[in-house]
């Protein structure tokens, strides 16, 4: 899902990207143009109308990975404690 970052200070928009991409933006344009520091009004948005994000495609089989390796040690204990 493409995000972008958005300078309100500098009334300036990053191209959309990734969202790690748009953070990389946010930190190189806080060192470029603010000396380091965080503008007020800054943000990172998605793009309106963009598909959603593969990231959270990731995270969500992550967490049905970690459920079957919860439902595995579970069927493990069940079996040890039935004999
Ligand atoms: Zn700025």
């Amino acid at each position: 899902m493409p995000h972008v970052y958005r300078c309100r200070q500098c009334r300036a928009t990053s191209p959309p990207s990734t969202r790690k991409d748009a953070e990389a933006s946010r930190r190189e344009h806080r060192v470029i143009e603010h000396g380091g520091l965080a503008p007020d009004g800054e943000e990172i948005v998605r793009v309106p109308g963009s598909t959603p994000d593969p990231d959270h495609r990731y995270v969500s089989t992550a967490a049905v990975v970690g459920g079957l390796a919860l439902l595995a040690i579970a069927s493990a204990i069940a079996r040890s404690l039935g004999r």
